[in-house]
């Protein structure tokens, strides 16, 4: 039988049917994985405390025919956030399930492990709401450009010239803006006029770490924007759901 015994953040927790539970989980090493809690009673009840969603733990794996088995369990940290307001457990959940759905199983991105712990520690000591959801606009930015689909912020996709500092136009689907002077050419673009201090921003989440990003200084309604903008970018290029109900 194959072991492995590696750290992991649980990401989801499900009782499925007659296998019991099942648990979801992103390690370093070997990506988005599944693994069966089972055992007697007694046993399979100790490891599932130890399997939390949104904790970080020590699991020893053995493989099964088809599937890991969780042979132990050891909780290491929990991102349980400090207050407990609904926008961090909710932040929280949607972190998780974001990673869920646009990874795709056993594809090892340490980079991004290490981004999902980092961020889910942040956010269980922010209090502010605009704090939070900046938080999750960043990761998310962050996670889709590792994947693949990094939106272009500094020049005009058709003319290639930087970015002038007036209202730029966003056209999602290519990943970048035009500039005005571009934009007149073109009457079939869809027209999404996006400030350059939004465009700073995203420029700030997607290239700095995130304790920069948290010294942004932006109202609710602000970071609002912003977040909605990348989600549907996200939406878009990843074309996985991305939009679960969350603020
Ligand atoms: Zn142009």
């Amino acid at each position: 039988m194959h072991y492995l015994k590696t750290e992991a953040i649980i990401l989801s927790k499900k009782i499925r049917g007659e296998f019991g539970v099942v648990i979801n989980f992103y390690t370093p090493g070997h990506g988005k994985l599944e693994g069966v809690v089972s055992g007697a009673k007694k046993i399979s009840s100790k490891l599932n405390a130890h399997c939390e969603p949104l904790s970080l733990s020590e699991l020893m794996l053995a493989r099964g025919v088809s599937a890991w088995r969780v042979a132990g369990a050891v909780t290491l940290q929990n991102f349980e956030p400090v207050n407990k307001s609904f926008e961090q457990i909710f932040a929280a959940q949607y972190l998780a399930q974001l990673t869920n759905s646009l990874l795709d199983k056993e594809q090892p991105e340490k980079q991004i492990y290490f981004l999902l712990k980092k961020t889910l520690e942040l956010l269980a000591k922010q209090v502010k709401t605009e704090k939070v959801l900046l938080l999750v606009a960043a990761y998310l930015l962050k996670l889709v450009a590792m994947l693949g689909y990094q939106p272009n912020l500094k020049t005009c996709l058709r003319c290639q010239k930087n970015l002038p500092a007036q209202k730029n136009i966003l056209e999602l689907l290519a990943g970048g803006f035009y500039c005005p002077t571009c934009v007149k050419l073109d009457k079939k673009v869809s027209y999404k006029r996006v400030n350059p201090a939004v465009i700073k921003v995203w420029r700030v989440l997607l290239q700095d770490d995130l304790e920069k990003a948290l010294r942004l200084h932006l109202s609710l309604t602000q970071v609002r924007t912003i977040f909605s903008l990348i989600t549907e970018f996200s939406q878009i290029h990843s074309q996985k759901s991305i939009n679960f109900l969350w603020l």
